[in-house]
């Protein structure tokens, strides 16, 4: 656990960029010392991993989960009970079911749509036309909050193909008034930044390798 290095990347970051410290790499331990220490938001790909953790942890009442990891269509309903942020929503029909499991549940969770910016077939998302083509049904869904767009680029793009791939989230977000975008992970997060990402996505820069 590097506590030294959050600290030194708090410092870095503008005020308008919110920082999710990835939390799949590491154990509940770490997590509550990192929350001790003022990280308030943490993010998790996997369900069943992500309950042990918030479980352990449900005592501090200011800790804000995030689901960024791939949406499967039957643990929606786990989704919209544990985390009040989901990042990952990658097709109108699942944000339609989280819709629906929303309003049954009597929560709003606060939404981020995944766009799919290069053809890399290992990233998923929206396309872009099918987003804009949707994107006045979108609007209408109720029991959610969409506040903005999430991307992840293809590994291995050099700084200034990440950057141009963030510029273009940032630009669609933009044109349909979302304020936020999660973009930016211990790799290319500067360039996000730079391309003004509001939400800058670490796990490995803070909890190191993988423990877990
Ligand atoms: C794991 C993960 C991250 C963090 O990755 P690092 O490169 O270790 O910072 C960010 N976003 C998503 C969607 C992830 O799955």
């Amino acid at each position: 656990m590097k506590n030294l290095n959050y600290l030194k990347l708090k410092k870095q970051l503008p005020e308008n960029v919110n920082l999710l410290a990835v939390s799949k790499y590491t154990n509940s331990k770490n997590i509550q010392s990192l929350y001790d220490l003022g990280q308030q938001h943490f993010g998790e790909s996997k369900v069943q991993e992500a309950q042990i953790k918030q479980y352990d942890l449900i005592n501090n009442q200011k800790l804000k989960w995030h689901f960024i990891g791939k949406i499967q269509s039957n643990k929606i309903t786990k989704i919209v009970n544990n985390f009040d942020y989901i990042h990952s929503v990658d097709s109108l029909k699942k944000l339609q079911k989280i819709s629906k499991v929303a309003i049954e549940l009597n929560k709003t969770p606060k939404i981020m749509i995944q766009i799919k910016l290069s053809d890399d077939p290992d990233k998923g998302g929206m396309y872009r036309e099918d987003l804009l083509s949707n994107f006045d049904e979108i609007k209408l869904i109720k029991g959610i909050q969409l506040i903005g767009l999430m991307t992840m680029n293809p590994k291995g793009l050099s700084s200034k193909d990440n950057l141009n791939l963030f510029k273009q989230c940032r630009s669609l977000a933009d044109s349909l008034l979302l304020k936020e975008c999660s973009m930016g992970m211990s790799q290319d997060w500067k360039e996000a930044v730079e391309a003004g990402s509001t939400w800058i996505r670490l796990g490995s820069l803070i909890f190191g390798d993988r423990i877990i």
